[in-house]
């Protein structure tokens, strides 16, 4: 959204009270819906903004430099975990994977959300670093064959790759009771409908309203 945008909606709607932003990840093996999810959340809701990751993996077809990765190789990775440029980083298939620090805080201390598309790893990191601030979501398929036909029909990568795929997702779906809500993708409209009632409810914790006592304050006066 535009900051003229975001001021017309604050004048249309003079409640809004200052929140700070969460950071709302999204985690599950490959194929179970999450890149789908992500990207309805992102179109549907202007508040929330995507983490866009480095990764030193190959850019698949399809895939844009700086819209769905950045891509980069080895050296500068190193570079960006050195210098402390990353918020958390793994490796995930023998690629590196990491999130960059700064667009983060920049969006939180803006009151929007941020969107990451990461790993049970990562999630790890940010849980030790940002307690308050992480909402996570384990997302499921309701079936292993569902699983492998949605890999096989997604067809970017090669059988070897799918193969690994499979292999790893049972080790992957073991880290679910460490996320705060799981999500069984049998449908994706059910599936963004959960999505979106989390992310609802999460922010209306009290405790991400920054602006409450204020307007409370506030109505208080006129009472
Ligand atoms: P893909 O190569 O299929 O895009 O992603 C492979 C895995 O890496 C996915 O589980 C994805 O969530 C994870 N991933 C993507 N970006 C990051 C990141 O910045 N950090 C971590 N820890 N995992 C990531």
């Amino acid at each position: 959204m535009t900051r003229e945008a975001r001021n017309t909606e604050k004048k249309k709607n003079p409640k809004t009270i200052a929140r700070r932003g969460l950071m709302f990840v999204l985690s599950s093996p490959s194929g179970a819906g999450k890149t789908t999810l992500s990207r309805l959340l992102l179109r549907a809701d202007p508040n929330v903004a995507l983490s866009v990751s480095v990764t030193t993996r190959a850019k698949r077809r399809g895939e844009i430099n700086g819209r769905d990765y950045h891509f980069i190789d080895l050296a500068r990775f190193q570079m960006m975990v050195k210098s402390g440029e990353l918020l958390e980083w793994a490796e995930v298939f023998g690629h590196c994977y990491g999130t960059p620090r700064r667009p983060v805080e920049r969006a939180l201390r803006a009151g929007r959300d941020v969107l990451f598309d990461i790993d049970w790893q990562g999630t790890q990191q940010l849980r030790e670093k940002a307690r308050d601030d992480l909402v996570s979501v384990f997302i499921l398929p309701p079936t292993a064959k569902e699983l492998e036909r949605r890999l096989h029909t997604r067809a970017q990568d090669s059988h070897d790759i799918i193969r690994t795929r499979m292999a790893k997702a049972a080790g992957e779906m073991s880290h679910w009771p460490e996320y705060d809500y799981v999500i069984v993708n049998s449908d994706i409209d059910l599936a963004f409908a959960e999505v979106r009632a989390i992310l609802a409810a999460e922010r209306l914790k009290r405790e991400r309203q920054i602006g409450l006592s204020t307007f409370v304050r506030g109505l208080q006066a006129k009472l």
